[in-house]
């Protein structure tokens, strides 16, 4: 018989794993019409930290990798776009969308492709894109993943986590 057998290790090993840091960011603009200071069109830099949760599968919950990469490739959908629920975005045919809102000053209409435009189903706090792609990462995380965390940046020194 091979092996030597070590007491006290429970069946199902849960890890958790951590990706995040400066390389895992992304641009994007956004407005909060019903907000007293975000109620107008403006940007923000973020920064993305993950937190997984699962099994240890063959000696690893997921690649680290393979974790970043997936990570990543949802964020760069989002990179450098105006995040905006859809309530307040209209096709106009041609490639292009038109985005209305009552804000800070008055009445706002643009007229943009509909390239520039990451449309989410709710207004697009820090709060609800955090909720957004930890939403999308857990579907594309491998089953013995239970948990992920998002955390995800506003500017400096704010930031908002999901966890799901
Ligand atoms: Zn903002």
């Amino acid at each position: 018989m091979y092996g030597i057998s070590i007491s006290g290790q429970p069946n199902a090993r849960l890890k958790k794993l951590e990706v995040g840091g400066p390389a895992i960011n992304f641009d994007y603009a956004h407005f909060l019409p019903n907000s007293p200071k975000c109620g107008v069109l403006h940007g923000h830099s973020s920064m993305v930290k993950v937190v997984v949760e699962g099994e240890v599968v063959e000696d690893m919950v997921i690649e680290f990798g393979e974790l970043k990469k997936t990570v990543k490739k949802i964020i760069d959908e989002m990179d450098h776009k105006l995040i905006v629920c859809s309530k307040y975005v209209m096709d106009v045919g041609g490639g292009a969308v038109k985005v209305v809102f009552d804000g800070i000053g008055g009445h706002y209409e643009m007229l943009i492709p509909r390239s520039s435009v990451y449309l989410i189903e709710q207004d697009s706090t820090v709060e609800n894109i955090s909720e957004h792609i930890a939403n999308r990462l857990k579907q594309m995380m491998p089953r013995n993943i239970h948990k992920v965390s998002v955390r995800m940046s506003e500017g400096f020194g704010k930031s908002a986590t999901s966890t799901l």
